[in-house]
């Protein structure tokens, strides 16, 4: 079996590769089964085999932006609060 990687050539049972240390097996990068070598896809799940995982197609779903809160608002209402309680001076 020869490594994709680095074409070494290595023992049909070989796991991993002499040359690389790649992994040899035919795995199924979505449930882990092990498949014969050229499957193409996996006979377990039906996910495609040896390309790199395609990017999930979840709908790119806005994060919802939390109602922005009147900052100011709320930040001079502290401001007022922590002014009863500490000289003018230290507020700045
Ligand atoms: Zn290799
Ligand atoms: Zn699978």
């Amino acid at each position: 079996m020869i490594c994709q990687a680095c074409n070494t050539e290595n023992p049909d049972q070989a796991k991993f590769c002499m040359g690389c240390g790649d992994a040899l097996q035919n795995l199924c990068a979505d449930c882990g089964t092990e498949l014969p070598n050229g499957a193409k896809f996996c006979f377990s799940c039906g996910a495609k085999v040896g390309d790199p995982a395609p990017t999930p197609a979840t709908a790119s779903t806005p994060t919802p932006t939390p109602a922005e809160a009147p900052q100011t608002a709320t930040e001079s209402a502290a401001l007022d609060r922590l002014a009863q309680y500490v000289p003018k001076e230290l507020l700045s």
